[in-house]
């Protein structure tokens, strides 16, 4: 699975975690035949991502005695490229469990909310979505404008999300919500009948997994709800993100090099004026432009674990991997598309998939103009978004 490309991850990894990748990567092969049809009926695999749960894709990084593997962040940047060559929604199940949901309990949880749920998410017992998007909030979380009001013994909890990953089959959400003190997220078992779902119908990306909006009204959530680290406010929901970014541009270079292999391959195969389309040069060129692409950002993600695991990660660096990525990956996804022809966009040959899915991919956990201002204002010391 390794061979084609210069940079070899299995140089990087301990030989354990080497064969486990392989599992991984064999799991996660196994349901490249369905795929395609989970993705036009719009269908979640929900069994199958109770199966990556059970096979220790949630959580890796975090300690063994709350349900974590203490794997790298490597391994864990490695589980989301191989989950993502077969489609994005593998990966943004693992992203939204493990970095959206089970960091952010770990990290800013009570002792009693970490005990409650992280073990039960690991083992895919219970799944969590993450809710920041509101209809008129998006790349600007801080206008956001559902609100949690203190009442005697808990909060009143008022509000829209709208655009979150699993938003119809989570048991809990991780909503966030302004308070008299500022932004605070608060932790809420979905179940209650004064909590509207919708699923929003007709995505035309990432159609693997279901994406919906929650709407409460005046949701009564008792005081232990909050997380208690998150009153120090918006910052700890970013951080939260970063460490979904980190996955995302692993995973999208996994969307890539999917449909550079499948390219190739056709490329190979398809013969027009009597040659192998592959023989003729402005063909290798496409090729070797896509090749180029995922070598850089190889080499480019091999730093970025390297500071994730030695804790001294900026996180500029995590929004240029995320903004590079995604920029390489689209490009990459369109020029192969065109390479195959009218069979491109045919579903069967995986590609065009691809290439919808990434421009959800491309847009959530912020847009390229989002992550080049936040490494602008890095470069610059100016803050553009204010
Ligand atoms: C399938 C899917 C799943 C998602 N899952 C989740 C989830 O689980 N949880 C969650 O909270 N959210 C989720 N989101 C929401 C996602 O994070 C937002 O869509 C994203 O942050 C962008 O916000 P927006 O769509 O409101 O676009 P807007 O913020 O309205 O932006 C629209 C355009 O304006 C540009 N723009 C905005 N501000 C600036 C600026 N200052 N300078 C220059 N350009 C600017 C943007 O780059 C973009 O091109 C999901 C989205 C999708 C599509």
């Amino acid at each position: 699975m390794f061979s084609k490309y210069l940079i070899d991850y299995k140089d990087y990894l301990p030989e354990k975690d080497s064969a486990y990748l392989k599992d991984i990567a064999e799991f996660a092969s196994q349901a490249l035949p369905e795929i395609a049809s989970l993705f036009e009926n719009a269908t979640t695999p929900v069994s199958w991502y109770k199966q990556l749960a059970k096979m220790g894709m949630v959580g890796s990084t975090l300690p063994k005695c709350i349900g974590g593997q203490e794997k790298s962040y490597l391994f864990y940047g490695l589980i989301c490229q191989e989950l993502e060559k077969i489609d994005s929604s593998l990966r943004t199940f693992v992203s939204v469990q493990s970095s959206l949901c089970m960091y952010c309990i770990h990290r800013y949880g009570s002792l009693k909310q970490q005990d409650y749920w992280l073990k039960a998410i690991a083992s895919g017992e219970m799944m969590g979505c993450f809710g920041l998007t509101e209809p008129e909030s998006g790349s600007d979380p801080a206008g956001m404008q559902t609100t949690a009001t203190k009442v005697a013994g808990g909060w009143h909890l008022t509000g829209h999300k709208t655009w979150i990953s699993l938003a119809n089959l989570a048991d809990f959400g991780l909503i966030w919500a302004k308070t008299t003190e500022g932004i605070a997220c608060f932790l809420v078992e979905l179940n209650q009948s004064n909590i509207a779902k919708k699923v929003i119908q007709q995505k035309g990306s990432l159609r693997a997994i279901n994406t919906g909006e929650l709407i409460f009204n005046n949701c009564f959530i008792a005081d232990d709800a909050q997380l208690p680290g998150t009153q120090a406010g918006l910052k700890t929901a970013l951080a939260c993100l970063n460490q979904a970014r980190f996955g995302i541009a692993f995973g999208a270079m996994g969307s890539a090099q999917a449909c550079f292999e499948i390219a190739l391959d056709y490329c190979k195969k398809r013969k027009q004026f009597n040659r192998p389309l592959a023989s003729f040069q402005l063909i290798q060129k496409e090729l070797v432009d896509c090749y180029n692409e995922i070598t850089k950002a190889q080499c480019l993600h091999l730093e970025l674990a390297k500071s994730m695991d030695n804790g001294t990660i900026n996180p500029a660096m995590i929004s240029l991997a995320k903004r590079n990525a995604c920029h390489a990956a689209l490009k990459i996804a369109r020029k192969t598309r065109a390479l195959m022809g009218a069979n491109g966009i045919d579903f069967n040959y995986h590609v065009m998939r691809h290439l919808t899915n990434l421009e959800t991919v491309a847009t959530y956990e912020g847009t390229e103009n989002v992550h080049t201002l936040i490494v602008g204002n890095f470069l610059t010391g100016e803050n553009a978004f204010t």
